[in-house]
């Protein structure tokens, strides 16, 4: 080895990697145990160009790499929305009482200390002599624990005044606002189009590759015809068509199995007339066929009314309101069967995601996905698969919409196929993936083009015998600094190529030198600080005490690099209700002591030494406060909070420490109190379906915002735990959050016995997972390509740099590319995504993520190489955007119509001329229509009677950072039957397709979406499988709404148990589970999951969508 100085000791590859050591519990972080560095860091300093960077220039060049990009299918699900809570009480602040405290202007120190008060007066008395010296007066009141037994927090109708009404909607299905509010024309896309109810019966007809279907034409009825036999092998490459789920899709022309999507389609299929009046059920299989009515389900529900096939008759209305109460089910069974049957496009002959998963699964799943070949379409999200970086950033890190880009913009344009990548740069990996390799280049830091400053990485081209450089991105010429310098083999390659992992992996990090650090200063290691919320709905509802109680044992799960013994970050402790208090938790101190700052309206930090400290040096002190501040508050009667000088006095905190940090924010109300970013409830549902509809996603106050700003220069990010009864204005409260990178968490009507399970898991999750701190990512392309719009929970001060205070494993930032110039096939298309973060034990790192994607200049080319999971990602992201500025309604129709481009430009380009009745489908795109719509009849796009808008803010809100794969499951849930599959079968069921019909009633579901888990139970579910489920005697002995299952000894509970435990292991949140019997009243909230079917706000069903579908790409074409 020559002046290469920063050759590991040990080969790079095939040795742990050092990684954010989680927690030892698996479940979370899921990379425990890896060891310490494997590289040994140089010294730091030395120069290195700064981070920012300009712009790529010039000419791309062809990176090394080459290779076709194989075919593949793409897809897996989405489904509808919900959050965790449903049901808001109606429940005021509170009636602020006349015994209200009296704010202090200052800050002063409490006065008598800690010692619980009994009663009111005592309570009062540390805010209650109003201070001489404002401001800081802090002296530090010694905090005493008295012997004295403090009462437990008040029970509600303490009369205190606060809150009596608490949350007498928990747990139940609201039911305010009418349905009627949604004009039904308006409601529904497809019908509105398509003016229901007309009977609009696609046809199923030429499959091979590209799926198609013969929706009727537009105008009148038309007959579904199922022509020519079923081919083997043929569909939606899926196999046997006796499978209840399976796409069937009967080639009426005979078409060789496996005929790729741009082959002729052959003819089109014979149709009967559109006169034709009667629909005769169709005898080939179940292609065309009109079903009949589901077998072991009686009785059709409202929620899901027959689509629209009656000739006669206009459907039955849904009820006007969303009170299950007010849904008479015997008037649905007042319809004759053949009525609600007759006529529908048989659901099995459109394309179902169920098929689309489970074979890419098949197919896909058993070998490992080797990135060393350009423009690969990776599998789908929903398949477990093993990654090898061969050069190329593994599909956990990025994806792709198109793994083959148009050459030019005309072609991009003309498709519409929006070219983005979502990106995850910190993703945490199985545990049989390494993490990237860390490459410490001493003090010369990574070696970076000098025009362009991108990082090196296998697509740079050595050339000179190895002392230059060409630039893969801006192909600079470079000089290859002395050091660095290596002979190149026979075939240009650096011979220590393989020793590098910079030179040879897709991802990798570097240590970065003092230059990379603010204020060219290494940084402190991070800090923690808990804000939790006293006040009078905080204590009643028991949540304090519950967090303490936590915190004594989860502080020891902080954060630890490598195999470092202990965390290296400190932690801090704040409660508040319109006045703050700070603790001072210093290892010397015999008792805590408290301060508090009284005015909020310039916040400051009282004290410095003693607030953040190490976890195991003040131990005792930290567990005497934890211990003593449920006793403090108990008697409280304080409903009033505040919440920009919160996050203010946490942000100074870190300022005044020199350091990074997270801030674990608990509140409960709407800060009404008299501060900064002072709040009123402006909630209005009568804007819904406004232009004004736009004002409930937007904050109330620019303070959020400026706020925000503050704290992601000071690498401050906030994690927001929200615990409301009524409307808290989370569209306002999670700006901070959302700009600084940091998460919102909301427990509706919170109560510690059904709801404490879910939060302490969130919590634990939240406060053990790895966070990269005072982050910027930077995403370089090569020339002809551009990044032009960025998507995610960060802050944007230029049109370049994403900023993220803090950046967690979980957390996705989607990039939209747009082209600036001519690219090239032979050269393809280069993404380098840099990370510079500091770790959780303040080590400032690089982690850099490279990509290489294919061009074309043949349209098929990007219908074969698309991916439709991530292509509604964007497309979430995009319209969830979009309503901030624009009326929802113009951000739905938006959608539709570049959907319609989309295929439209297929069908015309790439599709082999057919019938016009036809609808074609690109085989990668086959579920965009179902996945789209899901995302259209959202709540954030299209809220039920039921959704409040906090929930649609939240939700709003957390889309905005989601993977792929968490888009996936929330806008399509998994429906997984319990008692087909045997009993002994470890893995999980074959799910089947989110729509009532596919739910037996002698069968019991579980539902899940990433945030909710529902157990659905059959009315005819066996005696037998109730009892061994619920240990109860008959299906009217089941709880209803029940959140927890007896732990049963015997087969069927252990496995519906440990199915709902691996389900809960596979999402980033805790998913509470529900119990909803069939026919109850809950099962009107379960319904609104079952993304096939119409749905009650108006939503249009799978088979009403793909119709409408057809006619706009009808009109594109004509
Ligand atoms: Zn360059």
């Amino acid at each position: 080895m020559n002046v290469n100085q920063s050759i590991p000791p040990v080969p790079p590859f095939g040795q742990p990697q050092p990684v954010y050591p989680g927690y030892h519990q698996s479940s979370y972080s899921g990379q425990s145990g890896s060891t310490a560095p494997a590289i040994p860091y140089g010294a730091y300093n030395g120069p290195v160009p700064g981070y920012q960077q300009t712009l790529p220039q010039g000419i791309s060049r062809a990176p090394p790499s080459s290779g076709a990009p194989p075919a593949s299918t793409a897809q897996a699900a989405c489904g509808q929305v919900a959050y965790g809570q449903f049901g808001q009480g109606d429940v005021q602040n509170g009636p602020s009482s006349t015994v209200q405290m009296q704010r202090l202007p200052g800050s002063q120190p409490f006065g008598s200390p800690l010692a619980p008060v009994g009663s009111q007066p005592a309570v009062l008395q540390p805010y209650g002599p109003p201070p001489t010296s404002a401001q800081v007066t802090a002296q530090l009141a010694g905090m005493q624990i008295s012997g004295a037994v403090a009462p437990a927090p008040p029970s509600s109708g303490l009369g205190y005044g606060p809150p009596t009404s608490l949350a007498s909607a928990s747990g139940s299905f609201p039911n305010s606002g009418l349905y009627g509010s949604y004009p039904q024309g308006q409601a529904s896309p497809v019908s509105q189009a398509q003016g229901h109810p007309r009977i609009q019966t696609p046809q199923r007809s030429a499959p091979s590759q590209a799926s198609s279907f013969t929706p009727p034409a537009s105008g009148g009825p038309r007959l579904p015809s199922m022509t020519g036999p079923l081919l083997p092998g043929q569909g939606f490459g899926g196999p046997s068509v006796s499978q209840p789920n399976h796409v069937s899709s009967p080639p009426p022309q005979a078409l060789p199995p496996g005929t790729q999507i741009t082959g002729p389609l052959g003819p089109p299929p014979p149709m009967h007339s559109p006169q034709q009046p009667g629909y005769q059920p169709q005898q080939n299989g179940s292609f065309g066929s009109t079903r009949g009515p589901q077998p072991n389900y009686g009785s059709p529900y409202p929620a899901a009314p027959t689509f629209g096939s009656q000739p006669g008759p206009p459907q039955p209305l849904p009820p006007k309101r969303l009170d299950p109460d007010a849904i008479p089910s015997p008037q649905l069974n007042e319809l004759p069967p053949q009525q609600k049957t007759r006529h529908r496009i048989d659901p099995d002959a459109i394309p179902s995601p169920i098929q689309v998963i489970e074979d890419d699964r098949n197919n896909r799943g058993t070998e490992p996905f080797v990135t060393g070949v350009r423009g690969q379409v990776p599998p789908l999200v929903t398949t477990n698969f093993l990654v090898k970086d061969q050069g190329n950033a593994s599909p956990r890190y990025i994806r792709c919409t198109s793994y083959n880009i148009p050459c030019t913009s005309d072609m991009a344009k003309q498709a519409q196929v929006p070219l983005a990548a979502v990106i995850k740069p910190l993703a945490r990996l199985p545990p049989d993936e390494a993490s990237p390799y860390v490459v410490d280049h001493g003090e010369s830091g990574p070696l970076r083009c000098n025009r362009c400053k991108a990082y090196m990485c296998p697509f740079m081209q050595f050339i000179e015998g190895g002392r230059r450089f060409q630039c893969c991105f801006c192909s600079c010429i470079n000089d290859v600094p002395p050091q660095y310098f290596q002979h190149l083999d026979h075939t240009g390659k650096r011979v220590d190529a393989y020793d590098r992992p910079e030179l040879s992996l897709g991802s990798y990090e570097f240590l970065a030198t003092v230059d990379y650090c603010k204020n060219n200063k290494f940084p402190s290691p991070p800090a923690f600080i808990f804000m939790i919320d006293v006040s009078y709905n905080a204590i009643r509802t028991g949540l304090v005490r519950l967090l303490c109680e936590e915190l004594k044992s989860l502080l020891d799960f902080l954060p630890r690099e490598g195999g470092a013994e202990e965390s290296a970050i400190r932690v801090g402790f704040v409660t508040y209700n319109k006045v703050l208090h700070f603790y001072n938790v210093k290892s010397s101190l015999a008792q805590p002591q408290m301060m508090v700052v009284s005015d909020v309206a310039d916040m400051f930090v009282p004290l410095l030494d003693g607030f953040l400290v190490n976890v195991n040096e003040s131990r005792a002190v930290i567990t005497s406060l934890l211990d003593q501040i449920p006793e403090m508050f108990a008697d409280t009667r304080e409903t009033e909070t505040v919440f920009v000088p919160v996050i203010q006095a946490g942000m100074e905190a870190l300022k005044a420490a020199e350091c990074a940090g997270k801030l674990f924010l608990f509140h409960t109300s709407l800060p009404i109190a008299e501060a900064p970013g002072k709040l009123k409830n402006r909630d209005d549902r009568k804007l819904i379906n406004t232009d004004k509809e736009k004002t409930l996603f937007q904050p109330q106050t620019g303070a959020y915002q400026t706020l925000a700003k503050e704290c992601v220069a000071q690498g401050c990010c906030i994690d927001l735990f929200l615990f409301p009864n009524q409307y808290v204005d989370v569209a306002t409260l999670s700006v901070v959050p959302q700009l600084t990178g940091g998460s919102v968490y909301k427990y509706a009507c919170f109560q510690v016995e059904n709801d404490q399970e879910r939060f302490l898991s969130d919590l634990r999750r939240d406060v053990q997972k790895v966070v990269g701190f005072d982050a910027v990512m930077r995403v370089r392309t090569s020339t002809g390509i551009r990044a032009v719009d960025f998507f995610g929970a960060f802050y944007m001060s230029n049109t370049t740099d994403v900023e993220l205070a803090g950046l967690d494993g979980d957390k996705t930032v989607t990039v939209e590319f747009k082209h600036d110039d001519r690219l090239n096939e032979e050269s393809g298309a280069l993404l380098q995504c840099a990370l510079l973060y500091t770790s959780c034990a303040g080590q400032r790192r690089l982690r850099i993520h490279n990509l290489a994607l294919n061009c074309c200049t043949q349209l098929a080319d990007l219908y074969r190489n698309c991916e439709t999971d991530t292509l509604i990602n964007y497309m979430a992201k995009f319209a969830y955007r979009g309503v901030l500025n624009s009326p929802v309604k113009a951000v739905r129709d938006t959608l539709i119509t570049q959907c319609a481009q989309i295929l439209a430009c297929y069908r015309k380009n790439c599709a082999s001329p057919s019938s016009a009745g036809q609808l074609i489908l690109p085989e990668c795109m086959k579920l965009l229509p179902v996945y789209l719509n899901c995302v259209l009849k959202s709540d954030v796009l299209q809220p039920g009677a039921e959704v409040t808008t906090d929930d649609r803010a939240y939700v709003r809100q957390l889309v905005t950072s989601m993977d792929v794969a968490e888009t996936n499951v929330f806008f399509y849930p998994r429906l997984l039957p319990l008692t087909k599959s045997p009993i002994e079968s470890t893995t999980e069921p074959p799910a089947v397709r989110a729509s009532e019909e596919r739910l037996s009633n002698g069968d019991m579901y579980l539902l899940e979406n990433g945030l909710n888990l529902f157990l659905w139970v059959g009315a005819s579910v066996q005696q037998g499988v109730v009892q061994s489920l619920f240990s109860v005697s008959s299906f009217s002995q089941i709880t209803s709404g029940l959140s927890v299952l007896p732990v049963l000894d015997n087969p069927l509970s252990k496995k519906v148990r440990g199915l709902i435990d691996s389900l809960r292991a596979q999402r980033s949140r805790y998913m509470k589970l529900i119990v909803v019997k069939q026919e109850d009243k809950l099962e009107m909230l379960f319904k609104h999951f079952l993304v096939e079917d119409k749905s009650l706000s108006g939503g249009a069903s799978y088979v009403d969508f793909l119709c409408h579908m057809h006619k706009e790409i009808r009109q594109l074409l004509s």
